[in-house]
């Protein structure tokens, strides 16, 4: 019989977390989906680790048929992981977490619940974000949530949040999506009428560190930007129009300047810079842009597959 819910879990380089992680969610699961009819699964994504959690992860599939574990041939990101995992899931509902224990499990069942409500999506809202996060973390994220709400244009507190529940639809949905660049938060909610969200709690990462730096976010942002909303392209037409007036402003200051003080030539010649590295400036920008999206187009159209899956442990 297939299960009730599905857990999906991806892993990169977690060895130090994952026997905790599996106590506590095996724990949350034999209690709260015990009885006929909510049984679970767990599925766990190997993202290319280089550490043992491969090795312990299918440890774990051969003492627990409930678990199975995705084994990736190298590593393709956090996303492009929980995709490998939705592939397989059985599920009602589908929840996600991340396995460094920054999400608790025991919220789980609050999430399911959400959904048994009738809700499609269910979000985690991290409370308190902890407070050992960097700066350099926290901020970024604050603006990858802010923008995520413009383009978007559904009003969640926490996108960056990884610890949510799907409706199977939605997660099937997704599933048709060929695209590579996909955020998942972001592009469930474009498939759900019923989005709600739930406070959770925010830990410290347990073990290890984040498999996060500066860049991977900056990447994660573009594709927000990009395959959510055509907002960098129409910017882009509104600057056109605002450096034009401006140089129309420019030239018309400069002949007047040059009527009112015929002998300042040099000064004019000065002007003609700025308003020159305006444009180039400008230009530059457009540039960036477009290649931005061009790039995407390319990714796009040469259809790779979004992850190759080597192998499937379970035990029959
Ligand atoms: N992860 C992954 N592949 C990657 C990067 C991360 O599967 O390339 C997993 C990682 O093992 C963890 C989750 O994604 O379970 C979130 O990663 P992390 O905690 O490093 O992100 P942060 O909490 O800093 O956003
Ligand atoms: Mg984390």
């Amino acid at each position: 019989m297939s299960p009730y819910l599905s857990v999906v879990i991806p892993i990169f380089n977690e060895e130090a977390n994952i026997t905790t992680l599996w106590k506590r969610v095996s724990t949350v699961l034999r209690e709260h989906f015990s009885e006929p009819g909510r049984d679970w699964e767990v599925i766990f994504t190997d993202d290319g680790s280089r550490d043992r959690s491969l090795e312990m992860l299918t440890e774990i599939a051969e003492t627990e048929p409930r678990v199975s574990v995705v084994e990736f041939n190298r590593n393709y990101g956090q996303h492009s992981a929980i995709f490998g995992a939705f592939a397989l899931v059985s599920g009602q509902v589908i929840v996600t977490m991340d396995a460094d224990l920054q999400n608790p499990p025991e919220e789980i069942p609050k999430l399911v619940a959400k959904i048994d409500e009738g809700f499609d999506v269910v979000g985690g809202w991290r409370q308190g974000r902890n407070q050992n996060d960097s700066l350099f973390r926290t901020l970024p994220s604050k603006i990858v949530n802010a923008v995520t709400r413009k383009t978007t244009g559904v009003k969640l507190h926490d996108y960056g949040c990884m610890l949510r529940a799907y409706r199977r639809e939605i997660v099937e949905a997704m599933l048709l999506c060929k695209e590579r660049s996909s955020f998942i938060p972001a592009l469930a909610n474009s498939f759900a009428k019923r989005i709600t969200e739930v406070p959770v709690g925010h830990a410290e990462r347990a073990a290890g560190t984040s498999k996060y730096g500066l860049w991977k976010l900056i990447n994660l942002q573009f594709d927000l930007l990009t395959s959510f909303s055509l907002l960098p392209l129409q910017m882009l037409s509104v600057l056109g129009v605002v450096v034009s007036f401006l140089g129309i402003g420019f030239g018309i200051y400069l002949m007047i300047y040059r009527i009112l003080h015929p002998e300042g030539t040099v000064q004019g010649v000065f002007t003609l810079f700025a308003i020159l590295f305006i444009f180039v400036g400008a230009q530059f920008l457009a540039f960036g842009l477009l290649g931005e999206y061009i790039g995407r187009i390319y990714q796009e159209v040469r259809d790779r597959p979004r992850y190759v899956v080597k192998k499937i442990h379970k035990v029959l």
